[in-house]
Order: C-alpha cells, then structure tokens, then sequence
C-alpha cells in the first residue's frame, strides 16, 4: 500500500478552480479515500513544507534536471501547466522532437506530467526519475499512473523504466554517471490495467462535497492527519503500542479496537506491548528492577555525545558516494557528576569541504581518555564506526571510544515506561514528557532532519544567512545532549526514590 505524502511541486497541474487529480492525489486516494479527498479540496493540505521536505524536494529538482542531459535535444515544457499541454501537444506531432521532458497531459480532470518521454520504436518510452538509490515498489504506482493518463491521452507507450542515483557516482563525473535504468516495462502496463478501473469512482470520491468517512486502516499510523482524524480525542490509541505490526493491527481492527485500554485480557501481544498496556490499565508508570544496576555501570566523568550528519542524492565533497551518512557535527556535556557539568564541547564543520578527519580528531580530543559515553540510541556508535572505517590512522582511538559507550535508550527501553511515550522512547518523544524544561521551539531548528537540510544548504551555497544558521546548528546540537544530562539526572532521581539505591 502507498505511504501517504503531501502534494508536490509536480502537483500544480490546474486548469479550474477544482484541482484536477494528479498523481499524488490519486495515489492518496487508492491509500485512503479521505486523505484523496483532503489532498483535492482541501487548499491548505501540504502548504506548509518542513526544511527536511524541502530539501528533497530541491534535491529531486536537480536529480530531474541532470537527467535530462541524458537526452540531448529533447523539449523542456514550461512550468505553467496550461502553456506545458499546449508544448507537448506540439512537440509530439513534431517528429524532429526526439523526447520531451516535463511533457503534460489532462483528459477528464486527470492531469499528468512525465519526467521524461522518449520515442521509441513507433511508440515512447516513459522515464520516470527519482532522486532514490533504491528501487521501491512504490514506485510502480507512480509510473502507473503517469503512464495511465498519458495513454488515456493517446500515447503509445511501449517500454517504462525507472533512472535511480547510482551510488558508484561521485562529485565531478559526468551527469550520466549519476544515474542507474531499470526496466519496469512489465510491471507498469499491468499495473495501469488493474488501475484503470479505478478512475472514475477516485474522481468522484475526491470532488465529493463531503469528506468521506475516515476508516481506520494501517496507514493512519504515520498519516500527518492522524492527530485530527482517527486518532482525535483518543489518548492511547493502539498506534501507541511499540512496533505495532499489520498483522496484530488486523486482528485489533476486526475486534473494534482503537483504544489500548479496550483491548481483551490475553489479547496476544509483545512482553513489551504488554507492557504499555499494564502502564494504561493501572495509570502508572513502569521503572523496572534494573534501572539501578544498569546506570550504575556509568563510569565518571561521564561524556553526553551526539552527532548531526548530512546525507545527499548527489554527494557534497568528492570521493562520497550518494546517500553517505556524513558527520557534520557533534556536541559534548562532560560531567563528573550525575548531573554537574564541568565542560561542554563542540564542533560544527565547515560546510566547504569535507571534514570528517578534522571531527574525528577533534573527537577524540574532547572525549578524553576514560569515562563512560553517554548516547542515545545506537547512532553514535555507527557513526564512530564509519569514521574509524574512513581513517585507518584514527581507527585504533576511534574504536576505543566505542567501548565506552552506554545506550541511554536502551536502559529506558528495558527500565522505564510512561504513558506519554505513546510507545516510543526516542528522545523526541521522551523529552517533552520527562524534561519538558528544555524547549527545542526556541531555536530556530528543532529536529534531525532540517539540521541536515540546513546544514546541506550552507554546503551548496544556497543559506542566505549562514551565520545564524551556525549558531542554531549548534544550539540544537548542545540540546540534544543537554537533555541527555538531565534525562540520565531524572532516572538518577527516580532510583532514590523508589529506594532502588
Ligand atoms: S488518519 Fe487514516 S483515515 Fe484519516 S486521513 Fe489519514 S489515513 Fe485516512
């Protein structure tokens, strides 16, 4: 099933008040009837984009536009929607067109746009391309629909594949290094005959002058109108237990069940569901019998460390290969008390050129020779590790570091349970319900993925105000471990007082 997205720049393919149906609308709609409807009459759904998002969407821009070097003389349409129907129109007829890039097309409000079209063999080959490493079968839809409207509009197509990023690219190859063809021929026109019957009843669904009813299905579990849909006024939602597969949702679904405290005594569940659902049953909070034994094996002075990395299609220094995880920074509380901090170090780098070796010296530096390092999740560990993989010099020092590392989130995950973890124990979730002193809304970036899409900006040039962006990468970094401090502070505090020391 597809995973529900926002709309896209591709998506401004109107000609009438009524937006017409694109291809994300479509595919919301075959997901979930209600969020098709939103994505159509629903003008402000999608509006407002995160950094995160916003990068990608840049990122696929690029990827688009290097593609297209790929197909020398081929016509580029306009942006404009209407001026783009008339272009492909005419660069269709025109034989001398080779492929068309961007080409439109609309027939019964159903509104398209292909990457790119190429004649092949009497017909055309659809192009359709992504800024993704890896083939997914999401993407079949995509190329589905695409391909559905465009024969609907009388195309011929006769081959369809799929240009994904190669990861043997590097900076400075030519563009059609970047790109890897796979051939989905097969898969696509079948796909188009099993979707085609849909058409009608998606485009009355999604003009309906009321919103369906929303049905609780899977995909509710990350849809972004969860909170005001199905999960409205419902506390503990079954979403809530941890790693809630298909399968138990099923079977929950079937029984009626949306609210964890409805769910049957001996109802199937993991030790660490059932967990979840002893602490709503009871109203309490779970602080399990080895919480104390685990954080005493904490040795001072302890290092609270995280790292920010940066990870793009198409690789911001030379001899990186597309998607690689990058070390762009890192933040360090030392304590040598639970609780006391007597050092903070930081290291942010510049965007200009690769720093990795810079920060893993400088890593090394700051976090001393002995006491335990504090992470959150296994993260740190897997960076350290490429790091010590990249730098054969370094690798002895670098692996030593990762012998003192203690996951703070593990020892959450095996100890402590409150119900306002809604069945997470990230620190996104964890914070504002343990240490809700440490305010994230104050700086201008407050999660992982936009301090990497900040970070990716500066490095291509495009932040218009670096400056200020240095400072909030670091004070969002410094947070992130000053609330590990407090966090490891508060598990310290619950210890005494539920006299487990
Ligand atoms: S929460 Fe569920 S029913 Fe509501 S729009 Fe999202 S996917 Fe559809």
């Amino acid at each position: 099933m597809e995973t529900i997205k926002k709309s896209n720049s591709n998506d401004a393919l109107n000609t009438e008040p009524m937006k017409n149906v694109s291809k994300q609308i479509f595919l919301n709609a075959l997901a979930c009837p209600t969020m098709g409807w939103v994505s159509r009459c629903d003008e402000d759904f999608g509006a407002e984009l995160t950094l995160g998002e916003r990068f990608r969407m840049d990122q696929g821009t690029e990827v688009g536009r290097r593609a297209r070097s790929l197909y020398p003389g081929g016509k580029l349409t306009s942006l404009n929607f209407g001026v783009a129907l008339r272009e492909t129109k005419e660069a269709l007829a025109d034989e001398a067109t080779s492929s068309i890039f961007e080409g439109a097309f609309l027939i019964d409000n159903f509104a398209a746009r292909a990457d790119v079209l190429a004649r092949a063999d009497g017909g055309w080959h659809l192009v359709e391309v992504k800024s993704a490493a890896n083939d997914r079968d999401e993407f079949i839809d995509d190329m589905a629909y695409t391909a559905m409207v465009a024969g609907r509009c009388g195309l011929d197509i006769n081959c369809v594949s799929l240009l994904l990023v190669s990861r043997d690219y590097r900076l400075g190859m030519p563009d059609e290094k970047l790109f890897v063809e796979i051939d989905h021929t097969d898969e696509v026109l079948t796909r188009v005959e099993e979707l085609k019957p849909l058409w009608q009843e998606i485009e009355e669904i999604t003009r309906a002058p009321e919103k369906p009813a929303p049905r609780l299905i899977y995909e509710c579990r990350q849809c972004e109108l969860f909170g005001e849909c199905m999960g409205q006024d419902i506390d503990n939602h079954i979403f809530s237990l941890p790693r809630l597969n298909q399968a138990k949702f099923s079977e929950l679904a079937a029984l009626g069940i949306d609210r964890i405290e409805d769910i049957p005594e001996g109802f199937s569940l993991t030790e660490y569901q059932v967990r979840v659902v002893d602490c709503v049953h009871r109203n309490e909070t779970f602080v399990g019998e080895g919480l104390s034994d685990e954080l005493s094996k904490v040795t001072w002075p302890a290092y609270y460390l995280d790292f920010e990395t940066v990870m793009t299609a198409i690789s911001l220094y030379p001899d990186v290969a597309p998607y690689t995880q990058v070390p762009t920074q890192y933040s360090v509380h030392r304590c040598p008390e639970v609780g006391l901090i007597d050092g903070h170090f930081e290291y942010l780098a510049d965007p200009a050129r690769d720093c990795r070796e810079e920060l893993a010296r400088n890593l090394i530096n700051d976090l001393g020779e002995e006491g335990s390092i504090i992470a959150y999740s296994n993260f740190e560990r897997a960076i350290i590790n490429g790091l010590a993989g990249l730098l054969p010099d370094l690798a002895d020092r670098l692996l030593a570091l990762t012998d003192r590392i203690v996951d703070l989130e593990v020892i959450v995950r095996r100890n402590y349970y409150h119900r306002g973890f809604c069945g997470s124990t990230s620190i996104k979730r964890v914070q504002p319900v343990l240490i809700p002193e440490v305010k994230y809304q104050e700086i201008g970036i407050r999660e992982g993925d936009s301090a990497s899409a900040a970070f990716a900006y500066m490095a291509l040039g495009k932040d218009p105000d670096p400056e200020t962006t240095r400072k909030n990468l670091l004070e969002y970094c410094k947070l992130d471990t000053l609330t590990m401090v407090k966090l490891h502070q508060y598990l310290m505090g619950l210890i005494k007082n539920h006299g487990h020391v």
